[in-house]
Parts: structure tokens; sequence; C-alpha cells
């Protein structure tokens, strides 16, 4: 795929890339190689390296604006949005810059052979293969870890961001980062295959697709390389009939909308009880249909554009689908700007589960809503999935609300709010929607030798 801005809203191709050659790719790789090999990466250097990250922090806050605006031209996202993801990176540099010493310290252990403590080291370059709904996000969920245990890295971003991923690399440069440390690649599959096959790389990081996860994943087990995934979400948003439905359905529609729908962790799924269903559903449906379609650098705008025409015929082809085998809708298929890949928001529901739809994931913002009984008809509503990611629970009795979220299978849930992401707090599923973890003190340590050493 060639790499461009198109941009989503004005439909103009804004600038293209040449795509890198396979002698780039050799050179990206022999300079990480060679930066792993020496000083930069010894764990004695590591002060210098978090410094250094310090640094990235503080040029993205002072680039802010600019950093935002080339996310909302290369994928449509609303401009304050844009914004709260520049705050989010800004966030996570500095909080693995001021706790990286702390979270890779040696760890010591019963001393029943002796002496013994885990120490943390480099492992050598990590790959990063990276979408394009978060941008600049999930690129520094991976470079922060990776700066301060000093695994270089390589990077493929998604081929319709490519001004936020030479973006980044220009922050990289401009935080003192030596040549290798990180290196960004306009890359085809093949070329990915080769560099994950390639005996000086040691671990991949994907974020992404189900489908891409599986190709990149495999060829990673078959080279015996470590990887982690974060793949796609159907999660659950549950309303149980002691919430506060007002407060509940507003977060429910944020949860959906946000992002124009295009996150991992949206509420994808609202579960909710039979008791509070009609009121949740008619403020739902009062929020979907008063949202403001319009240009993503408008500060009026409250939903964007998909990120591609592709994007929404995607979408709108899934939803006819979901239609065609029993779904109602509840509102939908307002009119759209003519200029811009916008879909109107749409709430549907009587999906059986022999629908497509009871098990696909929608990226885009169609929510899906289902009434149940009790709390054992939610949680079993919200397991029948293939995917494991994130999930809410609202409820007026957090206890109640706790023990619900022990029974879901996902690797966070969040009660009486919406799904969020900081740097202190780990990431990711489990099921198809991946393995391994970003972020807080379990990203930290994904990639990195934890090595064993013993005193007699
Ligand atoms: P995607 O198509 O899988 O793309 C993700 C990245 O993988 C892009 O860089 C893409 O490059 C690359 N890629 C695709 N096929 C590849 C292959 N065969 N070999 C090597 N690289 C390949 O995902 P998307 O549709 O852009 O992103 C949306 C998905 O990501 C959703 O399912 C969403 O839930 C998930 N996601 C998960 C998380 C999480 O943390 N769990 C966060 C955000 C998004 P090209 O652009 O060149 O195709």
């Amino acid at each position: 795929m060639a790499y461009q801005t198109l941009n989503p809203y004005t439909g103009e191709v804004v600038k293209t890339f040449t795509p890198h050659t396979d002698a780039d790719v050799e050179q990206a790789l022999a300079a990480g190689h060679a930066l792993y090999k020496s000083e930069w990466a010894a764990p004695a250097n590591m002060k210098a390296r978090l410094q250094s990250l310090a640094k990235v922090a503080d040029i993205m806050e002072a680039r802010k604006e600019e950093l935002a605006r080339i996310i909302s031209i290369d994928m449509g996202k609303l401009i304050g949005q844009s914004r709260n993801e520049i705050d989010s990176c800004v966030g996570i540099a500095r909080y693995y810059a001021e706790n990286g010493e702390r979270l890779l310290a040696p760890v010591p252990y019963p001393d029943v052979l002796g002496e013994a403590w885990v120490e943390h080291h480099p492992i050598g370059i990590l790959l990063a293969v990276e979408p394009w709904n978060f941008p600049l996000y999930q690129l520094i969920r991976v470079i922060a870890p990776a700066v301060a245990i000093g695994n270089p890295m390589v990077v493929k971003h998604a081929s319709n961001v490519p001004q936020c991923a030479q973006a980044m690399e220009d922050v990289m440069r401009e935080a003192g980062l030596p040549e290798g440390a990180y290196t960004n690649l306009f890359i085809n599959p093949e070329q990915v295959a080769a560099i994950i096959a390639d005996d000086r790389v040691q671990g991949v990081a994907l974020t992404g697709s189900e489908y891409a996860g599986s190709i990149v994943a495999g060829q990673a087990g078959a080279k015996l390389k470590k990887s982690t995934m974060e793949l796609g979400g159907n999660d659950v948003f549950v309303v149980l009939d002691d919430a506060d439905v007002t407060r509940a359905a507003a977060t429910a529609v944020g949860a959906r909308l946000y992002n124009a729908g295009q996150v991992c962790t949206a509420a994808k799924r609202y579960i909710v009880q039979e008791g509070v269903a009609e009121e949740f559903t008619r403020l739902v449906v009062e929020h979907f249909n008063n949202v403001v379609m319009g240009d993503p650098l408008d500060e009026n705008s409250t939903l964007a554009p998909l990120s591609s025409r592709r994007a929404k015929e995607d979408l709108q082809q899934q939803l006819d689908r979901a239609v065609a085998n029993g779904a109602k809708l509840l509102c939908g298929g307002a009119a759209v700007p003519e200029k811009g890949e916008f879909f109107a928001p749409v709430l549907i529901t009587d999906i059986e589960r022999s629908n497509p739809a009871y098990f696909e994931e929608f990226f885009g913002p169609v929510a899906q809503l289902y009434v149940v009984k009790d709390d054992d008809a939610a949680v079993a509503l919200a397991n029948d999935s293939h995917y494991g990611l994130g999930g809410t629970i609202f409820s007026g009795d957090v206890e109640r609300a706790k023990r619900l979220a022990a029974r879901i299978e996902t690797g966070m849930v969040f009660i009486n709010q919406g799904s969020d992401s900081v740097g202190e707090l780990p990431f990711g599923g489990v099921k198809r929607s991946g393995f391994g973890r970003e972020l807080g003190d379990l990203g930290i340590k994904e990639f990195v030798n934890q090595k064993l050493v013993v005193v007699a």
C-alpha cells in the first residue's frame, strides 16, 4: 500500500512518501544492532537514556499544536482529541522517564541456592507494527519502554499516517537519540517478514487487527521471537438496574463515539438490564442524533469522519449484513455532510447469536444494544465473545460491580467510567484481543532479559 496522507475530510492527497528499499532496511538493522552492542544499551547508561525520554516529552509538549494538526490531517481525528493524544504521549514518556530506574531495578529473590537477584537487560532490536487510530500514542507506548531498557527500534507504521510516522522519528532525533535507536520504515509486509526473520531482531510488538496479528504473530512464532499482540475488541458496556442512567448513557455515548468509534476499547456492546433499558436507550438515541459532523479542525465539530473511504464502505457493508440477518435499527441513517468520510451514529438491537454482527468488531460509530434480565445474563453475554480486551460496568453498588468485574473475561474492566489509558496502568487483553501488556510496570518488562544471577 502507498504511504500517503489522504485527508479523510477534504479528500485531498496531501503528501506521498517514497517507500524504503531493502538496502534502507539493512542500514537500519545494522545501525540498531551496533547500538545494541554499544555502551548506549548498557544498564549503566540508563540515566542518559531516560534523560532523552524526558526530552521527548518536553519536545512533544512544546510542539503539541503542530503534532495535533498532523494527526487530524493524516487520519481525520477531531483536533481536541488530537491534542488529548499528545497529552497522553507526554504523560507516558514522562512516566517512564521518571520511573524507569525504579521499575528496572534488580529484584532480590530468596537465597535458596545463594544470594539471588534478577537483573533487567535489553534483548536487541525490537520491531513495532502500529495502527493509524492513535498514530502517535500507539508509538510512544512501545518507544518509551524500549528507550528505557535500551532496545533499538525499527517501526512500520500504518500506510495512511506517514506524516505521523515521520514526525515521531523527527522528535526522536531532536531528543538526541543516537542513530539506530529509532528508525521509521515505509515498508511492505514482505519486508516486515524479513525483519522478523533477521537474527538481529529479538521481538515484535504489533497493535492492529486480528488478521494482521495472526500473520505477524505466526511469523514471530516460526522464528521463535518474542511478541506482544494488542488486537481488536468487542468491549461491553454493562448498565445494571441500580445505575445512574443519565451518567451511564452520557458515558456510553462518549465511549462509543470517541475518535469516530475507531477505538479498540470502545464500548461496542451495550448490555443493559430491563429496569433501565428504556431510559438508557432514549438518552443514547438522543445523543446519537445530536452529533455535529464537520471539519475535524473546527472546534465545534463533535463527530469526525472515518479514516478512509474504505473504512466507511466496509462499515456500511457490515451494518447492511447485520440488518439483513435480523438486526433492528433504533437510530441511524441520518444525512451526512457531502464532504468527508462521515458515518452517522447507529444503534442496533435484536442481534441473534446467528447474526455475524454478534461476534464482529464494528470499527466506527455503530453500537449494539442487548437487554438482559439479571447479572448472570449480563456476564454470560459479555463472555460470549472471541475478544477479551476491556469493558465497563455501571452500578450504584460498587461491590456488586466488582463481583461482576471479576467474572468478565477481559484484560481490563472499568467501573462507573469508560475505558481509559495512562502510563501508570497496564493495557492489554485476552482471547483474540491478543497477549502481553503495554504500559505500567508490566509493559516495561515485555521485551527485557530478566536475568537471574546467583552467588554461592
Ligand atoms: P491493521 O490493518 O491490522 O493494521 C495495523 C498495522 O499492521 C498497520 O501498520 C498495517 O500496515 C500492518 N499490517 C497489516 N497487514 C500486515 C501484514 N500482513 N504484515 C505486516 N504488517 C501488516 O489494523 P487497522 O485496521 O489499521 O487497525 C484497527 C484494528 O486495530 C482494530 O481491530 C482495533 O481494535 C485494533 N487496535 C487494537 C489496539 C489495542 O491496543 N488492543 C489499539 C488500537 C487498535 P498497512 O497500513 O500498511 O496495511
